[in-house]
């Protein structure tokens, strides 16, 4: 069932689920997939024949209205190239190893990429250029088996258990596979579509689609809004006044740093590799690239990490915004992007500044959180809130530079934090925008608000912590006299009753 336009109220949302598979499992799913990618490729060919068919027509000047009619819809309708499927079954057998599920979403997927390419060559798509589909190379990447109607081919009615439905075998026989799932979800009943994808070399993972009625809109009530910048993640400052400062992914750096030392050890294997011409059957050479071992080796370190890495910062964004919405209705961020200039660092720097900011994608993840919970994010134009002086609106001539952390106003003598008035501002300009919205009559101070407590936000796997501003080390706050500090001046987020300091609930 093609998805229908989607109705406003209904939400949907993924779950990814780690499948448990033993070897020979792990054998019937890459015979899956690989067949899969086979009937894409092979997809191309009949397509790209029927277009040189075409060409040839045009040129003859063959005047068939029904031939090229048939030849054009099964080149650029859906259901035309999904129907070239069955005919491909015919003439080649092994096919049939395949559910039909997964094969005509093969058939739906590259008509979806000839769309895409049509679309952008008539400018509908302004800047972004989609190429002419390509070869896909199942060495390079695992072709994902895709299920999209529910019950067809799949089914998880036994808790914890996902029983999947292949082709028949040549005797007719049909094959299935029952694979146990790693702490599925527990409304796994109501998944709508099933896709089975593979990451590194041999974890393999199911990915359900769920839809969900959203949430009505509730009154705005408790807003906060949060300056990014590039020393940590952001800055928050709430209407009643309580600020703290979102600390950056801790271990990133680090990681980063490996990422390019993998990469330039790997890339000097590469001339050690070799060019090797290989004989086929038929008499035919071919000639391939084929890695060192340590090449390959390093190649695979790399791919972990990657992933690794790619986790890390998508757990990061998702339980800040969970965080974030479990205290506020309403997130308003600044929409700083790390330029695209020259820092005074090197080189390695700009590049390493552009790569770690999660800024960009940080605002959708922000949005889309927004809408599954019934809640509001809103992204701010920032431009002067770090100059202005948020007590007498002064504006500071060419800027503030970034290595100034607190400054005095020249006109009012008020002492700043630099990060804290950026956020005054923000946060006024936050709830000017919501006052100008109807039916958000909570928002009568416009004022600076009075803060009321400094604390920071650290990232934790297990969840968010609040710890007092300036200590460096979570253990430290086992320590009395730490725990003696944080008293008063470190208030947890959000009207968190427990002491400050406390692991925040694990988010949900
Ligand atoms: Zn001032």
């Amino acid at each position: 069932m093609p998805f229908k336009k989607a109705d406003p109220n209904i939400v949907q949302f993924a779950r990814k689920v780690l499948l448990d598979v033993s070897g020979d499992d792990a054998g019937c799913l890459d015979g899956q997939s690989k067949i899969c990618n086979w009937l894409q490729n092979q997809l191309k060919d009949q397509v790209e024949a029927r277009l040189c068919e075409l060409y040839l027509m045009n040129w003859l000047a063959v005047d068939d209205e029904a031939t090229t009619k048939k030849l054009l819809s099964e080149v650029y309708s859906e259901i035309g190239l999904r129907n070239l499927v069955p005919a491909l079954k015919d003439k080649y057998p092994f096919l049939r190893c395949v559910h039909s599920s997964p094969l005509k979403n093969i058939g739906l997927r590259v008509a979806k990429a000839i769309a895409a390419h049509r679309k952008s060559k008539s400018g509908a798509r302004a800047g972004q250029r989609v190429g002419w589909i390509k070869y896909k190379s199942w060495a390079k990447e695992w072709c994902s088996v895709e299920y999209d109607e529910p019950g067809k081919g799949w089914d998880v009615s036994e808790f914890g258990w996902l029983k999947l439905t292949f082709g028949t075998d040549r005797d007719g026989k049909r094959l299935s596979l029952r694979v146990r799932m790693v702490r599925p979800p527990k409304h796994i009943a109501q998944a709508r579509t099933c896709r089975i994808i593979r990451e590194g070399k041999d974890r393999y993972y199911a990915v359900f689609t769920f839809k969900k009625q959203k949430k009505a809109r509730r009154p705005f009530a408790r807003a906060v809004y949060i300056d990014p910048n590039q020393k940590n993640f952001g800055y928050a400052l709430d209407a009643e006044g309580k600020a703290f400062e979102i600390q950056n992914l801790q271990r990133l750096r680090e990681m980063e740093c490996t990422l390019d030392a993998l990469k330039a050890k790997r890339d000097k294997c590469a001339r050690k590799s070799l060019w090797v011409d290989v004989v086929h059957q038929d008499g035919t050479t071919s000639t391939h690239w084929r890695p060192s071992r340590k090449w390959t080796s390093l190649n695979q370190a790399l791919v972990r990490l990657e992933l690794k890495v790619r986790e890390q910062r998508k757990h990061f964004q998702f339980s800040l915004a969970n965080q974030l919405f479990r205290h506020y209705d309403v997130v308003g961020i600044g929409d700083y992007v790390p330029e695209n200039a020259d820092h005074g660092k090197g080189r390695k720097y700009n590049r390493a500044v552009r790569n770690r900011s999660m800024h960009g994608s940080f605002k959708d993840t922000l949005q889309w959180m927004a809408t599954r919970s019934g809640k509001r994010a809103v992204v701010l134009d920032e431009t002067g809130t770090t100059r202005t002086c948020h007590v007498c609106n002064h504006v500071v001539e060419g800027g503030i530079h970034p290595s100034i952390r607190e400054w005095d106003c020249p006109d009012c003598g008020t002492h700043h934090l630099r990060d804290e008035n950026a956020s005054q501002n923000g946060l006024r300009r936050l709830l000017e925008s919501l006052g100008a919205d109807a039916g958000s009559p909570q928002m009568h101070c416009l004022g600076p608000v009075q803060i009321i407590g400094r604390c920071d936000w650290r990232f934790h796997p297990q969840g968010w912590q609040g710890i007092p501003q300036g200590c460096a080390n979570v253990n430290l706050m086992r320590l009395p006299e730490y725990r003696q500090r944080c008293v008063g001046t470190s208030v947890p987020p959000g009207g968190d009753t427990r002491a400050p300091g406390s692991t925040l609930r694990r988010f949900a």
